[in-house]
């Protein structure tokens, strides 16, 4: 069996396309603009370049983007200082701080400070609580693009078994949290594996659907998957770097052994990395419909 690839970018492109009709008619209806900033601190050349892709998708889509470029010395208080400004801006309805941040800040100061209905990054624990028991909320942009690309792509979670390897709090509790959901688009029944769980692969071999989260290349081989599950992959290490000096991505997943026993199967890179922008920009059009009525 050769799985069918489920591909990020496309279905990325689906969503953008039907967020830039949302946002001409809040324009047209409400009078309202989706507006976002993103607070970049330091001159760390990945959080650069997430950011610029950031600002760049807000443009295509028609937002009112604001970019706050940060010295890497700013004191703890103006950062505050700072997140209170967007806080208190009409014009803003979503704010994302660019981590990690500069040793000397405390990113879960920073966090709090937020005001909960504009972290459209979803990582307030006003918001990650509102997750757990199946609120409305921001849910966490990674791990919603996983679910978005389950539905969308026709996967039946309700029922599954589904196994998330990896326990971190931006990708592994939340997917878990998200599926578990008495909710359309969840329903499953969930397992998460980490480091310290026994026999990893007797858990592996019994998802329907397996999602990896782990950070390590090729952890998860072919032996490990049930034939005919769906796998995605999280993950993103870099293998190295091209003639021309691009960077050599590979995933948590051995893709070449897997996608012969999967049925679907995410690739790396194009597979959920593309997703994430996306979900980013959906909560930000959410907040804006929130503010704007
Ligand atoms: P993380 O904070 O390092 O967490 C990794 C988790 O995996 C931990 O819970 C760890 O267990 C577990 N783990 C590591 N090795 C394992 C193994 N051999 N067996 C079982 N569990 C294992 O990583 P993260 O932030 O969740 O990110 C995970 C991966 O996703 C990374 O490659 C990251 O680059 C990628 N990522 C991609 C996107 C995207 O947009 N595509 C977004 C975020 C992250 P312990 O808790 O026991 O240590």
């Amino acid at each position: 069996m050769t799985a069918k690839l489920i591909m990020g970018k496309e279905i990325a492109a689906e969503i953008r396309e039907e967020i830039k009709q949302e946002v001409e008619k809040l324009k047209a209806e409400k009078g309202v603009i989706p507006g976002l900033v993103t607070i970049l601190v330091g001159e760390n050349p990945a959080s650069q370049s997430y950011v610029r892709a950031k600002q760049q998708t807000a443009h295509e889509l028609g937002y009112y983007s604001v970019q706050e470029n940060q010295p890497a010395d700013i004191a703890e208080a103006d950062l505050l200082k700072l997140v209170e400004q967007y806080n208190n801006d009409p014009q803003i309805h979503g704010i994302l701080v660019q981590l990690p941040l500069p040793q000397h800040i405390n990113e879960t100061k920073v966090l709090y400070a937020m005001n909960p209905d504009k972290d459209v990054d979803g990582f307030h624990p006003v918001n990650v609580g509102r997750m757990v028991i199946g609120e409305p909320t921001y849910l966490p942009c990674t791990p919603y693009g996983v679910q978005q690309m389950l539905v969308r792509s026709g996967v039946q979670i309700e029922g599954a078994e589904v196994v998330v390897v990896g326990r971190s709090n931006i990708v592994g509790k939340p997917v878990a949290n998200i599926l578990l959901q008495k909710a359309a688009g969840a329903n499953a029944t969930v397992t998460i594996c980490h480091t310290r769980t026994r026999d990893m692969a007797a858990h592996t071999r019994r998802a329907d659907i397996l999602i990896v989260a782990a950070g390590k290349p090729k952890a998860i081989t072919a032996e490990m998957v049930k034939p005919g599950a769906v796998v995605i992959d999280v993950g993103v290490n870099e293998t190295g770097r091209t003639a021309d000096g691009k960077r050599k991505l590979c995933g948590d997943v051995d893709f070449e052994g897997v996608k012969e026993v999967a049925s679907a199967i995410t690739p790396v890179p194009g597979g959920v990395g593309p997703m994430t922008i996306t979900m980013l920009m959906l909560n930000t059009l959410a907040a804006a419909k929130r503010a704007g009525g």
